[in-house]
C-alpha cells in the first residue's frame, strides 16, 4: 500500500503518497488509541460522489469525543479533505480512510500533551468480497471470539484498537473455509460481523440487533430507511444464533461489504441457500442510491468535483 503514486491529506496538506509517514514512537501504534472511518465514493452521472459523507464525519467526531481525543480540524475541513483526496487522486470511485491518531510527543498512558494527527487517504477498492458473492451469498461461522463488551471498549467508537477483535474473528472464520465471522455479544446474542451489521428476514419481517455492542452502521441506517419505505416492518431486538439458522434470509451491511447475502451459517443453509428476494430488493435500492440512479435521497451524495 505504501509504495504507490498519489496524494494523502496529512494534517491539512496534500503529501505525496510515499512521504506520508510517521515515527515508530507514534503513540497510537503502541496502544491503538485512534479513531477512523471507512467511506466510499461512487461513480455517478454527476461525477464521483461520496455517500453519506456528513454521517461518516459526524461518526468520526463522535468516536473522537468518546475517546476524549481533541480534534484539530473542523467537520467542514474534514469534509473538504475527503472531497479533495478523491478529486486530486483523479478517482472515479474510491474507498476513503480518514484516521485520527496520537503523535510521538510522549509514550505514557496518561496521554497528556499528545497531538492528534489526521490523515485522509483514498484508493480504488472495487469489491470487498468476490463479485459473485453479491448474488450467491457468503458462508459465515459463529466466532469463538466474543464481541466487545459495552463497558470494556467503547463500542460506539470506531476505534483502531477495537479491530484486533475483528481481525482475530475474521482470520478464524477464513481458516475454517468461511468468508466472514458472526460475533456474539458477551451474553451470547448476535452482535455483528467483523466489519458489518447483520439483518435477518423471517416471515416477511426484518430483524437486526439493537445498538448495544454493535457499531451504529451507516449502511444499517440506510437499509432500515429503505425497508421502511418499502413497507417492511423492521424490528431491532436481541437475536440468537439459532434465529439466524432458521431465518428465510440473512445479510450483512457495511460501507465496504455493501449489502451482502449470507447463504450458510455454521454449516446450515439459510433459506434457499442464495440471495433472497427481500435482500435482492434492498441491495438493488442500495446500488441505485449510491450510484446516483435513484433520486430519493440527493442529500446523501456529495459531489467531489
Ligand atoms: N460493524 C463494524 C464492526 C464495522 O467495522 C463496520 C464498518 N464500518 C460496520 C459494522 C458497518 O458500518 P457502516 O455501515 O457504517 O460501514
Amino acid at each position: 500500500m505504501a509504495d504507490r503514486d498519489g496524494l494523502i491529506w496529512f494534517d491539512g496538506e496534500m503529501v505525496p503518497w510515499r512521504e506520508a509517514k510517521t515515527h515508530v514512537l507514534t503513540h497510537t501504534l503502541h496502544y491503538g488509541m485512534g479513531v477512523f472511518e471507512g467511506v466510499r465514493a461512487y461513480s455517478t452521472p454527476n461525477g464521483p460522489c461520496i455517500f453519506r459523507l456528513k454521517e461518516h464525519t459526524d461518526r468520526l467526531f463522535n468516536s473522537a469525543h468518546i475517546l476524549n481525543m481533541q480534534m484539530p480540524f473542523s467537520k467542514e475541513q474534514l469534509n473538504e479533505a475527503q472531497r479533495a483526496v478523491v478529486r486530486e487522486n483523479k478517482l472515479d470511485s474510491a474507498y476513503l480512510r480518514p484516521m485520527c491518531f496520537y503523535g510521538s510527543e510522549g509514550m505514557g498512558l496518561r496521554a497528556d500533551s499528545l497531538k492528534t494527527h489526521v490523515i485522509v487517504a483514498a484508493w480504488e477498492w472495487p469489491s470487498y468480497m468476490a463479485p459473485e458473492a453479491k448474488e450467491l451469498g457468503i458462508k459465515i461461522r459463529t466466532s469463538s471470539y466474543t464481541r466487545h463488551h459495552v463497558n470494556i471498549t467503547m463500542c460506539k467508537a470506531k476505534a483502531n484498537g477495537n479491530y484486533i477483535n475483528s481481525m482475530l474473528a475474521l482470520k478464524e472464520a477464513l481458516d475454517c473455509g468461511c468468508e466472514e465471522a458472526l460475533l456474539l455479544d458477551n451474553e451470547g446474542y448476535v452482535a455483528e460481523g467483523s466489519g458489518e451489521n447483520i439483518f435477518i428476514v423471517t416471515d416477511g419481517v426484518i430483524y437486526t440487533p439493537e445498538l448495544t455492542s454493535c457499531l451504529k452502521g451507516i449502511t444499517r441506517d440506510t437499509i432500515i430507511q429503505f425497508a421502511t419505505q418499502l413497507g417492511y416492518q423492521v424490528v431491532e431486538k436481541r437475536i440468537t444464533r439459532d434465529e439466524v439458522y432458521v431465518a428465510d434470509e440473512a445479510f450483512f451491511t457495511g460501507t465496504a461489504a455493501e449489502v451482502l447475502p449470507i447463504r450458510e451459517h455454521d454449516g446450515r443453509k439459510i433459506g434457499s441457500g442464495r440471495r433472497g428476494s427481500v435482500t435482492e430488493k434492498l441491495q438493488q435500492m442500495y446500488f441505485d442510491q449510491v450510484t446516483g440512479q435513484s433520486k430519493d435521497y440527493p442529500e446523501w451524495l456529495t459531489p467531489v468535483l
